[in-house]
């Protein structure tokens, strides 16, 4: 092949990239016209007369059916869901709830909100919760476990579900990144006790802000109900569940708007992002020395991005600017530089067991009879993976040529480390 770009050869790719985000590339004439129906209409609070027909009931309704699940509740974010999802199910003080070491700072955040103990455990070759040391860290106070979909990859669901059912955990899925994904059919989300969804900006479809709990039980539905909202129980009939006092995490009229015209579009990004990553990974799947992220079900994947492993960090390291150079935009997890907030070690408050109040903290009340320690090398072997990680974003808008173009410059940079 060519000399690298790096060495001063001539790149595979010259023409710019149109990475951007999924959800927002998306927005039209569908997102205007349900938003301006909103301020048209002047009703921009959802719990009000014909509470059924507001843009968030009507999302809702779309996420029952796609996830073929019995209640479902919009919230204003997805770190709002999973807070919601662990007060109705009773997670609070003296309780631990098991994450995984590489996922979004706010899962770990939302179970230190309900003042319960986050238990950071590896992650495997899919990058997700590995179920061995799940299963390793469970204790007397093991009350629930997240597992958490990175970037659109499913976590390992059969093995967390029988070892939860064994040992009476519960299970709540974090599908913030994964929204549209499935497990062998099933949709993510729908598998464990309770799913919940984000739709920020970043992720697969957006309302601006908001986020989503879906559930089979209607006390967990009601409760959730009741944390997302103080006044729930004037809004209908949940009376069958004793009210809990809630929080402010309703979502708006126009976020619903936003949302549910979102919603109408998120198989057709789904559906393109699948047809970009199968031609990337058809093309490089048996370029030598790389090895691809293990997904389980590569059906469901979401297929936000493509991850490579490198032999090692540095070996990482010069690949992703290599293929920088080759006209291919990448990303390198972990390299000890920029602290992404998606690893353990830079989740600082976590680590240093800090909140608003230094007293009766998750980790220091006297309800807490477990001990947890935290250090920024506990998890060695997520970290190993991530920093010989190379990440490739990808795009609904991805063409055919940009996707061989992708697989030319993998291939080239790969051929010539061989080569080394
Ligand atoms: C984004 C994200 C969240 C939080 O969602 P917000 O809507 O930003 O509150 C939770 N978990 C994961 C894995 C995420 O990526």
């Amino acid at each position: 092949m060519h000399k690298l770009a790096i060495d001063g050869g001539s790149p595979v790719r010259t023409k710019p990239w149109m990475f951007d985000y999924h959800g927002p590339l998306e927005i039209g004439e569908l997102e205007k016209q349900y938003v301006l129906d909103v301020l048209d209409h002047g009703r921009v609070f959802r719990f009000m007369n014909e509470v059924d027909s507001s843009y968030p009931s009507l999302l809702e309704n779309y996420y029952k059916q796609r996830l073929g699940v019995e209640y479902a509740l919009a919230v204003n974010g997805g770190t709002s869901a999973l807070i919601c999802a662990l007060a109705a199910l009773g997670v609070g003080p003296g309780d631990e709830v098991i994450i995984p070491a590489y996922t979004f700072v706010a899962t770990a955040a939302a179970v230190v909100a309900v003042r319960a103990v986050p238990i950071i455990v590896e992650c495997d070759d899919t990058l997700n919760m590995d179920p061995q040391a799940f299963e390793a860290a469970i204790t007397p106070y093991t009350k629930a476990v997240i597992p958490v979909h990175m970037r659109g990859v499913m976590a390992q669901m059969d093995e967390i579900m029988r070892i939860a059912k064994q040992h009476d955990i519960f299970v709540v899925e974090d599908v913030a990144q994964a929204n549209g994904g499935s497990y062998f059919g099933r949709p993510l989300g729908s598998i464990g006790d309770m799913g919940c969804f984000s739709f920020q900006f970043y992720k697969v479809i957006t309302s601006g802000e908001g986020g989503m709990v879906v559930t089979n039980q209607e006390a967990w539905a009601a409760r959730a109900g009741y944390q997302h909202d103080s006044a729930f129980q004037f809004w209908g009939d949940t009376m069958k569940v004793p009210s809990i006092p809630g929080e402010n995490y309703r979502m708006s009229e126009i976020n619903g708007a936003l949302g549910y015209a979102q919603a109408q579009k998120l198989e057709d990004i789904v559906a393109k992002l699948r047809a970009v990553k199968k031609q990337i990974v058809h093309g490089i799947r048996n370029v030598p020395g790389i090895q691809l992220q293990r997904v389980v079900d590569p059906e469901g994947d979401v297929s936000t991005s493509v991850i490579l492993y490198l032999r090692n960090h540095e070996a990482a390291q010069q690949f992703s600017k290599a293929l920088e150079a080759e006209g291919v935009p990448n990303g390198h997890i972990y390299n000890g530089g920029f602290a992404d907030r998606h690893i353990y070690c830079n989740w600082d408050y976590i680590m240093e067991q800090r909140m608003a109040s230094p007293v009766g903290t998750p980790w220091n009340c006297s309800e807490y009879k477990g001990n947890v320690s935290y250090d920024r090398q506990m998890c060695p072997v997520t970290l190993e993976y991530l920093s010989r990680a190379i990440t490739i974003g990808l795009n609904q808008k991805m063409t055919e040529e940009d996707c061989e173009d992708v697989v030319q410059a993998v291939t080239k940079v790969a051929e010539a480390a061989a080569k080394q």
